[in-house]
């Protein structure tokens, strides 16, 4: 793999793109600065080496340009903290601006560049854009593993104007080795445990893992649209109608195939989303019709941990059930110490996926699991086969 471990950047300009797309408050307050902790050992490594580190990512989906609530210039000062050195922002991310800065770094000091996406010719990709962009250094590394899904200018363009100098991050070089640990030549049994709200977002993932792993558990959401496909009443759950035809068609895949397909064979019903009122927990089949699933039952709970305790490689996305209200977490919370259990006893266990990540946050387990990705959709795509362009194009 092509990373920076064993290069010395000594007085070199280097464009590191990162992934600093961290949720703000209304104040443009960090509210978790997971991001930007995750990105400090490949900037600090350029920087001790003497090299002068330019910063560049995106912040959010801004539409028309500029918009100060997505300027990077929100996370200069926590940056500067965390790196224990002061840290300069350029307004633009190309052109003048910039480039006289550039002019006046010395060795070791940190640049941030504004929001790349200000300018609409960095999602779609522009090479001529990409182009100024390359002119701003003179190596280029990608350590944004959770955009590296994307065929972004400053994610796969830009690389081709740094034949031969472009590199990996740090960051992008341990998820890229957890990932592999997953996908290939994983130990057995390997189980899968998908969940969250929508089958919609994650049909390619459960359709590419069938026959490659062991076992594949799903909760969340989107098993009501399986039960729902299975002819079970679900009441008011919530379910994607027009994935029923996909629900069985992945119903009658993992028929055919040697991996074992769990669904949760009971459920946590409510009257509503948001209160603890008229609870019930029931088999998966007799779910009242003013009722709601929230989370998978303890019968689910029981099952789904016996297995994932005696798997040897685990992959988390997705949680239970609606996790965020006290009421509703207990499934994800027993799923979440049933993987700190399996690392326990040896297993390599990933978790990726927003969600999920929230989840084992809000229980204080990050650190009982062996990998937490910065990737979500970048992970699934991963997961699924599919040639990351942002890591095809560095060389991967
Ligand atoms: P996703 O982004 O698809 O991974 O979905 C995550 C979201 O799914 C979380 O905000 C959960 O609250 C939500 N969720 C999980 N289980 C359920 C459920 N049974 N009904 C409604 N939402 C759910």
């Amino acid at each position: 793999m092509k990373t920076i471990e064993n290069i010395n950047f000594f007085n070199k300009r280097v464009f590191v793109r990162v992934d600093f797309n961290v949720p703000l408050d209304q104040n443009q307050k960090i509210l978790d600065d997971t991001r930007i902790l995750r990105a400090l050992s490949t900037i600090k490594k350029i920087s001790f080496d003497g090299g002068k580190v330019i910063i560049a990512s995106h912040m959010g989906r801004p539409k028309n340009g500029y918009n100060n609530k997505l300027s990077l210039v929100h996370i200069v000062k926590k940056l500067s903290s965390l790196l224990g050195q002061p840290v300069a922002f350029s307004a633009d991310c190309f052109g003048d601006v910039p480039e006289g800065m550039i002019k006046k770094m010395n060795r070791g000091d940190v640049l941030v560049l504004e929001n790349l996406r200000f300018h609409k010719q960095e999602t779609s990709g522009c090479s001529e854009f990409a182009k100024k962009l390359s002119h701003l250094a003179d190596v280029y590394v990608n350590d944004a593993f959770g955009v590296s899904h994307r065929k972004h200018a400053s994610t796969f363009t830009i690389a081709s104007f740094f034949k031969n100098k472009s590199y990996f991050g740090l960051l992008m070089e341990k998820e890229i080795e957890s990932l592999n640990l997953v996908f290939k030549k994983p130990v057995r049994p390997v189980t899968a445990i998908v969940g969250g709200a929508k089958i919609s977002s994650k049909i390619f993932v459960l359709k590419s893992l069938i026959g490659k792993v062991d076992n594949i558990i799903v909760g969340g959401g989107m098993a009501y649209t399986f039960f729902k496909a299975q002819g079970f009443s679900v009441g008011r759950s919530l379910v994607e109608n027009n994935m029923l035809g996909v629900a069985n068609e992945i119903l009658n895949l993992v028929k055919k195939s040697k991996t074992q397909f769990f669904l949760p064979i009971d459920s946590l019903n409510s009257t509503d989303l948001c209160e603890f009122k008229n609870t019930e927990t029931t088999t998966a089949d007799k779910i009242g019709v003013n009722k709601m699933g929230v989370d998978i039952g303890g019968g689910s709970v029981g099952v789904f941990s016996e297995i994932i305790i005696n798997s040897k490689t685990l992959v988390w996305n997705g949680p239970m059930g609606v996790f965020e209200k006290p009421a509703f977490e207990r499934g994800t919370k027993s799923i979440a110490l049933a993987v700190v259990e399996a690392t326990k006893r040896g297993a390599f266990t990933l978790v990726g996926g927003g969600d999920s990540v929230a989840a084992i946050k809000k229980f204080n387990l990050m650190d009982g699991v062996s990998y937490v990705s910065t990737g979500g959709g970048a992970m699934l795509e991963f997961l699924e086969g599919k040639k990351l362009p942002g890591i095809l194009a560095v060389g991967g």
